[in-house]
């Protein structure tokens, strides 16, 4: 519940009942979040915008939302914006007619290409007065932008945005004021600012999705209860806020929620808003451990399993049959249809992998029994070897392409391995228990060999036993053991969580550091001697979700093969920029620096043999500045290129917060063992 009031009654006073959402009205609550790292207050003006948009024009409130959570559109829908600096820099110029030589030059000087936009902005001589942006004019300019494919996209998009921007700060164009002062107030409410960040696919202003998601709830309770004419209660606005965060894990679409919320009501949404096929969940994550004894100890005295911990891709399958279809709308457009109904594939982050694994939905009678009408499962996609039947290492089915593969030219096969049954028959199972979920799996699917398996599992709580399990997972290609809690409330599914009822048990974890560590490629260095045509080594970096920013862990030349190297120069070539980004924490030393940046785009799972505090890297290096005297980040010694996570957006790298937890581990089990450790 809010303590921190945001003052006044309406961010936005001139805007009227019916009205479409002034776009200025969303930017003057932007600027007012942007002037605060107070997360309360963040959350109060979000709520207060937000109630107003309910009172005035409720049939805004989707895309209100959708730009305050900087995306366009649910995951699923495969809509991405993420448009590079150049193109932005053109739209710019070619808008405010200014030369692009020059706005180089003010984002060499500024370091923010949306206060050169807005900057520029006010250079602009202005013949007539633009008609005020709206919240829905920009969400359907951008979502123009983004949907533009083909031969001449790139002049169709800067045409787009040079659209925005002549339209954007209508109010303040023409009156020959001198408008945003980008020196003071970060740039204020300027909307060129924001339209540029949104292009860029961040608006840095602090604001997390699930801060959104929280004042959506807080709006939308206080404004039923004034529609009643009553007073809201604390109690009532946690109870809002924990349903809409429930709903929203199980149905993950503001496209859904939003009108079905303001037809029915919040409290209502349990009932229409449920997990359902075609529309995918986050997938539920695990802990990791660093012994098994861990485990014993978190699980003593409840009722656990071990599973084999495959090692390939995640795979979350949707299906309904024929009959069911109109019972699911959404299914319809977000599922693939052919002749034994809908069904798709997705990843663990929500991207529509079925063009990648036509092979797999091409089969999918043949594992499925009869009776069954509609199911999501939670599966592993493994490459697998045919003629000596068995898994087969990651490696080898990064080598399938991603996308419109056909069923002729495959050359590595995949089998699927279900762990777990999240909806069926039309009804969720997520409430269930494990053990239920489990034993409906087994009875509702048919593994058919090297196509489609269930995780090899075994239901012990005898070390010795578990440690044998562990070997053999090993022994048959896969990663280690996910330990999972088998029975009573804690064993249900929890979308979208890291979940203490997971475990993850690595075969690298009893030996090394922990976990291995996914980060962001933010620059690189030349190559020497054989690698003088490509990168040599690179600059990586955590992700800091407190403010949004990613922060340098450590430089890596190692683990790389001469064919990845070729191809990470050819990915990362069209990536490069300028100069860093102004969210990139980094060492300002000059010899630090990396002879290329990039856009933060790739994220790479790196093995690391320890972690120490340096002053060269700036990851959590707020965390350490009372021990460190300052200036130190916790950085990796003898890193190792693993495999490149394109299921992973840079934002789901590992947070520099987990990476200052992993040193603290490290420092404390090293205390244990020796008495004392130092920092270099
Ligand atoms: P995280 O998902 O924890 O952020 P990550 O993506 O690097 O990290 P891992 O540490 O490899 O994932 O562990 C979890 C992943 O293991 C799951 O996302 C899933 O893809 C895979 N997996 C393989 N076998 C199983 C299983 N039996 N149960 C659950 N997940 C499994």
């Amino acid at each position: 519940q809010a303590t921190i009031k945001a003052s006044g009654n309406d961010p936005y006073p001139d805007w009227k009942a019916g009205e479409p959402v002034p776009y200025a009205a969303l930017c003057t609550t932007f600027s007012l979040v942007e002037m605060t790292s107070k997360r309360l207050l963040i959350l109060s003006h979000c709520s207060l915008f937000l109630q107003q948009v309910l009172r005035l024009t409720p049939k805004d409130l989707l895309p209100t939302v959708q730009l305050m959570i900087n995306k366009l559109a649910a995951d699923y829908a495969g809509i991405e914006l993420g448009i590079g600096e150049s193109l932005i820099m053109k739209a710019i110029g070619e808008t405010t007619g200014r030369n692009l030589a020059i706005i180089k030059s003010d984002q060499h000087e500024i370091g923010d290409l949306g206060l050169v936009a807005a900057k520029s902005r006010n250079n602009q001589p202005t013949m007539f007065k633009p008609k005020p942006l709206t919240v829905r004019g920009v969400h359907e300019g951008l979502l123009a932008i983004a949907k533009v494919q083909g031969h001449g996209s790139q002049d169709k998009k800067i045409s787009g945005i040079k659209k925005l921007l002549s339209a954007a700060d209508a109010a303040t164009a023409g009156k020959g004021s001198k408008g945003v002062d980008i020196t003071k107030d970060k740039g204020g409410p300027s909307e060129a600012k924001f339209i540029v960040r949104f292009l860029e696919g961040k608006l840095r202003l602090g604001l997390a999705e699930r801060t959104v998601l929280v004042a959506l709830a807080q709006a939308v309770v206080s404004h039923e209860a004034a529609l009643e004419g009553k007073t809201v209660s604390a109690e009532k606005v946690t109870e809002g806020e924990s349903i809409l965060k429930t709903v929203y894990s199980q149905l993950p679409s503001y496209e859904e929620i939003i009108p079905a919320m303001l037809e029915h009501g919040l409290f209502n949404l349990p009932d229409v808003c449920k997990l359902s096929p075609g529309i995918p969940l986050k997938p539920m994550l695990a802990n990791p451990t660093k012994s098994i004894t861990e485990v014993l100890d978190r699980f003593e005295g409840k009722e656990f399993t071990c599973e084999y911990k495959y090692d390939g891709e995640r795979a979350q399958i949707h299906f309904v049959a024929p009959d069911s279809v109109r019972k699911y709308p959404a299914a319809t457009t977000t599922l693939q249809r052919d002749s034994k109904g809908l069904s798709s594939i997705f990843s663990r982050n929500s991207e529509d992998l079925s063009k990648k694994y036509p092979d797999v939905l091409a089969k999918l009678d043949t594992w499925v029994k009869d009776g069954v009408d509609s199911f999501v499962l939670d599966c592993e996609t493994v490459a697998w070897d045919t003629v000596n039947k068995k898994v087969l290492p990651f490696q080898q089915l990064m080598t399938r392409k991603r996308k419109d593969v056909k069923a002729e030219d495959i050359k590595v096969k995949v089998c699927i391995f279900a762990f777990d049954l999240l909806f069926f028959n039309g009804e969720p199972c997520v409430k269930k228990s494990l053990r239920e979920r489990r034993k409906l799996l087994h009875e509702c699917f048919q593994p058919v060999e090297g196509e489609f398996q269930f995780a090899q599992f075994g239901n012990t709580n005898v070390l010795d036993e578990i440690q044998t399990m562990l070997e053999d997972s090993v022994k048959a290609s896969c990663e280690g053991l996910m330990v999972k809690m088998l029975d009573t409330d804690e064993s249900g599914y929890e979308p979208s969580k890291r979940s203490r009822n997971w475990l993850k048990v690595k075969k690298d974890y009893l030996a090394g550091v922990g976990d291995s560590l996914d980060l962001v490629v933010l620059g690189a260095y030349y190559g020497r001697g054989k690698r003088t045509s490509v990168y040599g080594a690179f600059l990586l970096a955590a992700y800091n979700p407190n403010n949004d920013t990613y922060e340098t862990i450590c430089n890596i030349g190692t683990g790389f093969s001469e064919a990845v190297l070729e191809e990470m120069h050819k990915a990362l070539t069209p990536m490069i920029i300028d100069r860093p980004k102004p969210f990139y924490a980094h060492s300002s030393v000059p010899k630090d620096q990396p002879d290329v940046w990039f856009e933060p785009r790739l994220v790479w799972e790196v093995k690391t043999a320890d972690l120490t505090l340096s002053p060269r890297y700036k990851c959590a290096a707020d965390e350490f500045e009372g021990t460190t005297g300052g200036g130190k980040g916790v950085s990796l010694r003898f890193p190792r290129y693993i495999k490149s996570r394109d299921d992973k957006n840079p934002d789901q790298a590992t947070t520099t917060r987990a990476v200052a937890e992993m040193y603290r581990k490290q420092e404390a089990v090293a205390k244990e063992s020796t008495g004392k450790r130092g920092v270099d």
